[in-house]
């Protein structure tokens, strides 16, 4: 939904997007944004304040069977009105699925959660995060707070108190603060934090056990990222080399397998067996087949992914192909799971049907692929569908056919629109605002 807000801080207005539903299997994207804290959170363009939108908010996780709601205090919403709002949200919920698999825990009132935190709490605990473990990461955001405001002795002492929240994800906690102050670019400001927040990590690299293994993966990986890029990219040879360097070292392994995956072809572990055979050290040899191990089920739990995917596009296009005349229903009943995955895969079948020479087989396939992108268009505010439509006009008739189709009372309005979006296009596009022009002119002799 988009909503207006003012900057508290700087008084600018400006639009933005709030969410009123959380959907943790369907919007995936919008619980990484909540567990990141950037939910319903607007950034002004003119100063960059971050302002918290406060908006009520229904949590739905049909994994855990988690339905909740965070109504904010301050919005001081009637009882009644709050009931109302939170039945609309849990309806909404509802209607989104399928009758035969709404759940009991559906249609019962959502828990209703008293503050952000007990609301965030709970969505934690479905990714396997208890409450301590979050006490945990602010008693050591805390720490690290402290650490860069006092004095280096005092630093040094506090450091060997507070020894057992210096963990691998505190010093991963200081590299993250190290980036994002980097990002910030050059604002004195934060210059001096940077330089404290340096300091502290190079004290931790040199003095702490976790500190030295952190500053050991860092530097194994940024020597692996460094030789991908001389090379162009990244290719078998390469990834093997860094695996096999690191064969002791189990998390930078994981880290440049991560890094690596979408390369990883079938030749990967002929070179990986080759080099198992030449081996003659015993442990080593043990640690390598161990690594092909974990590879081999990576790459086929790859391969069934994608297989998966392909087969799902493939039932989607089916369908559509099937539903001739009723290919706008057939859409509408199919939007979800016509994603960029299938787009992808119709554009592949249709390459695949014009090496074959299957022109018929290609034909159709286009016919559905402009069928979509009309649908698509469709779907645009009807503002832009008419815009699209005049710069499209190729003769004066048909843009006389366009604009007869706008009612008599809202000609004025739209003759404004034209000659705004005229005057936008002037100099990106002459071509076009020279058209919106005539369609302008136009309009007032129709
Ligand atoms: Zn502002």
């Amino acid at each position: 939904m988009q909503t207006q807000v003012n900057c508290p801080n700087c008084r600018t207005p400006f639009p933005t997007q709030v969410f009123q539903i959380v959907d943790a299997q369907r919007q995936p994207e919008l619980k990484q944004m909540l567990l990141a804290g950037a939910l319903n959170v607007a950034n002004c363009p003119n100063c960059g304040a971050q302002i918290p939108l406060g908006a009520p908010l229904l949590y739905h996780d049909a994994e855990h069977e988690l339905m909740m709601v965070y109504v904010p205090m301050e919005l001081n919403l009637p009882m009644h009105e709050q009931d109302r709002l939170v039945s609309q949200l849990t309806k909404a919920i509802v209607d989104s699925v399928p009758q035969n698999q709404v759940k009991g825990y559906m249609i019962r009132p959502p828990q209703m959660m008293l503050s952000m935190q007990s609301f965030m709490e709970k969505v934690y605990e479905t990714e396997g995060i208890t409450p301590e473990m979050l006490q945990r990461q602010r008693d050591q955001s805390q720490l690290l707070q402290e650490l860069v405001t006092v004095e280096r002795e005092e630093r040094n002492q506090k450091i060997a108190d507070k020894a057992d929240l210096i963990d691998e994800s505190f010093v991963a906690m200081v590299q993250s603060n190290l980036q994002a102050i980097e990002q910030q670019g050059q604002n004195p400001q934060v210059q001096d934090v940077f330089v404290k927040i340096s300091n502290l990590q190079a004290y931790l690299f040199k003095n702490t056990e976790v500190g030295r293994e952190f500053m050991t993966a860092q530097v194994a990986l940024a020597k692996f990222q460094k030789e991908a890029q001389a090379a162009g990219g990244l290719n078998l040879e390469l990834l093997l080399k860094h695996l096999l360097l690191n064969l002791d070292n189990e998390r930078v392994q994981d880290s440049i397998i991560r890094m690596g995956q979408q390369g990883i072809r079938y030749e990967l572990f002929d070179l990986l067996t080759t080099e198992i055979d030449g081996e003659e050290d015993e442990a080593r040899k043990e640690q390598m087949v161990a690594l092909r191990e974990k590879l081999l089920m990576l790459f086929e739990s790859m391969q069934s992914q994608a297989q998966e995917l392909m087969e799902k596009a493939k039932g989607t296009l089916d369908i559509l192909l099937a539903a001739g005349q009723n290919l706008p229903t057939a859409i509408q009943n199919n939007a979800a799971d016509i994603d960029e995955n299938f787009l992808y895969f119709l554009e592949a079948s249709i390459n695949q049907a014009e090496q074959q020479g299957d022109s018929n087989q290609a034909f159709q396939l286009k016919q559905l692929q402009s069928g979509l992108m009309a649908e698509a268009e469709k779907q645009l505010p009807p503002e832009v569908r008419l815009i699209n439509s005049i710069v499209k006009a190729e003769t004066d008739d048909q843009l006389k056919m366009v604009l007869r189709q706008i009612p008599q009372a809202e000609r004025p309005q739209t003759s404004q629109l034209l000659e705004a979006m005229a005057e936008r296009a002037e100099e990106s596009d002459p071509e076009a605002a020279a058209k919106l022009k005539k369609a302008k002119s136009m309009l007032l002799f129709l």
